[in-house]
């Protein structure tokens, strides 16, 4: 017997430390951890004791014997990581991180991922005297976990469980629905806290750059993420699904997420914690394609292997791929033998090419194919593309979806780096352009580093963070606060009345997790800011317990 990690593996690595033989891998100590879909356990050490399943926080390990059956190719998956590949002994971090011993005051600015994790592991670690306030723009925490994850994925949602620890915690306040730079300025967080965090992400749109791009019916794939998941941004937004063809530019797991709800049938999306507004729109739609277009061949698809296999899922949905798009040469060839992960990744795309038309509605892969520009009189009809054989073709699509990735956007009075679309930082110390550090701040997640990796990944950045915040405290390069302790209570108070708290918090996630309970629904979110806080100020919450999905 086994045990299996499975699709909504967050690579948070917390099961890594509590296995008593270390067959999980990679680690985050080891190299392969920085390119990792996933996490993996070895079915040959395994000695089934069943330690790392209370430690994952999005319920992704199973017992080979519970495995549920549309999981069962991660039996193989897990085995996959290990083929052939020699583990050497496991390296350990300093099993007692160094603690603060006098009052540390720190805020973070955002409570998404990268927030919430640097938070826990400062009130964990940190030292008892540790204090830290979360600052949001949103009336509601956890970021992308709300508005970026699919909603249908709701195992990876219940991250949120173990973020919501936080909100129990005497030493952790949240200021939802506080803007910095708008509500209180980053010099006044400054002079209120001994460290100030920078966790905001990136939340923009990266572009094509190409002719026809802001033609109407064509689109980000953020916004539409925002708009399915109820963004209070995004709420007024409204896409074009009367049509028959979608395209989706880029072949990550945002492109597929997308494509997989845009063929999702009612029931399906019934089942999810998707905006009724957009849940409704998307149960009506009338597409009978959405392809998925990449600029290079099928070993380069950026998709995971799991939401790959999450396709298949669909019901009444054919997956297509051109089998001439699946003939490799021998660079092609010597890369699958060197990656059993790429090998299995590559055999999936293998048995969709395979496979029969049973539908008339699909989802078709397209490699090798770079976009040229979008055609169409007043909306778009056709999107132009490049292929290195087959030279220019047109194809038609009555809505676009351009999913080439995140970025982020500049924070009034913090030096922001153009090139890289980040803080310039050093050991997530933020630093001027020139790279002088600025004493008291840190960044951390995609701000710091980039949009790229997954939820669990901003685990670690959290706790190099809170190293760097520890050992500047240990060492007194941090100024301390010029104002008096509490204070910034009253400041943000007087600033924006209509702020958040996290009990105001708990009554809108109960409020919600109701109104789903009625329907027969995860979760009926509420999506306008202003009915958020609301609904958050009038509703009461019965429990203190928060909900699963967010
Ligand atoms: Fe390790 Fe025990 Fe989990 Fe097996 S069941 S992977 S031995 S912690």
């Amino acid at each position: 017997m086994t045990y299996v990690i499975t699709q909504s593996c967050c690579n948070d690595g917390a099961c890594t430390s509590v296995c008593p033989v270390d067959c999980i891998h990679p680690t985050p100590e080891e190299r392969a951890y920085a390119r990792t879909e996933m996490l993996y356990i070895d079915p040959d050490s395994c000695i089934d004791c069943g330690s790392c399943v209370a430690e994952c926080p999005v319920d992704a390990i199973y017992s080979d014997h519970d495995l549920p059956t549309h999981l069962h190719d991660y039996l193989a998956i897990n085995a996959a990581f290990f083929d052939g590949r020699t583990l050497g002994p496991v390296p350990r971090r300093n099993a007692v991180p160094p603690r603060v011993d006098k009052p540390l005051r720190v805020a973070i600015v955002g409570s998404g991922p990268a927030g919430a994790y640097t938070a826990t592991e400062l009130v964990a670690v940190a030292g008892p005297r540790v204090t830290v306030d979360i600052f949001d723009r949103l009336p509601t925490p956890w970021g992308l976990v709300r508005y970026g994850v699919a909603p249908d994925h709701l195992g990876t949602k219940a991250i949120s469980r173990m973020f919501a620890e936080l909100g129990e915690n005497p030493r952790a306040t949240f200021h939802l629905a506080v803007e910095v730079g708008t509500h209180v300025s980053l010099g006044e967080l400054r002079e209120h806290y001994d460290a100030v965090v920078l966790a905001h992400g990136a939340p923009a749109s990266r572009r094509l750059g190409i002719p026809g791009e802001d033609l109407p019916g064509s689109a980000s794939a953020t916004d539409f993420v925002a708009w399915y998941n109820g963004h209070p941004d995004a709420a007024d937004r409204t896409f074009p699904l009367t049509g028959s063809r979608a395209v989706v530019i880029g072949n990550g797991n945002v492109a597929l997420d997308v494509a997989r709800l845009l063929m999702s049938g009612p029931e399906q999306l019934r089942h999810s914690d998707m905006a009724e507004h957009a849940r409704l729109a998307l149960s009506a739609n009338r597409l009978i394609d959405v392809t998925v277009v990449g600029r290079r061949g099928v070993l380069n698809a950026a998709c995971s292997l799991a939401e790959l296999a999450a396709l298949d899922d669909l019901d009444g949905v054919d997956v297509r791929v051109d089998p001439e798009d699946l003939v490799l040469g021998p660079d092609g060839q010597a890369a699958l033998a060197m990656d059993p992960i790429l090998r299995l990744k590559y055999e999936r795309f293998c048995h969709y090419g395979r496979r029969a038309a049973t539908s008339p509605r699909s989802i078709t892969f397209r490699f090798d194919s770079t976009p040229q520009l979008l055609l169409g009189e007043d909306r778009v009809e056709a999107i132009q593309f490049a292929h290195p054989s087959r030279g220019t073709e047109v194809l038609a699509a009555d809505f676009v979806l351009l999913s080439i990735g995140y970025t982020a956007v500049e924070l009034p009075g913090v030096p922001f780096d153009d090139r890289t679309r980040t803080l310039p930082s050093t050991g997530f110390r933020v630093t001027t352009r020139e790279g002088e550090v600025l004493p008291g701040l840190y960044a951390a997640g995609w701000i710091a580093r980039g949009p790229s990796g997954v939820m669990g990944t901003n685990k670690q950045d959290a706790r190099a963070v809170v190293a760097a915040i520890v050992e500047d405290a240990r060492q007194g390069r941090l100024r301390a606060p010029t104002a008096p302790v509490g204070t910034v209570h009253e400041l943000v108070r007087a600033r924006q009345p209509a702020v958040v708290t996290w009990q105001d918090w708990l009554a809108l996630d109960q409020h919600e997790l109701r109104l789903g309970n009625e329907q027969g629904r995860p979760r009926v979110k509420v999506v306008g800011h202003d009915e958020q806080v609301e609904v958050a100020h009038h509703a009461h919450p019965a429990t203190t317990s928060p909900g699963v999905s967010t």
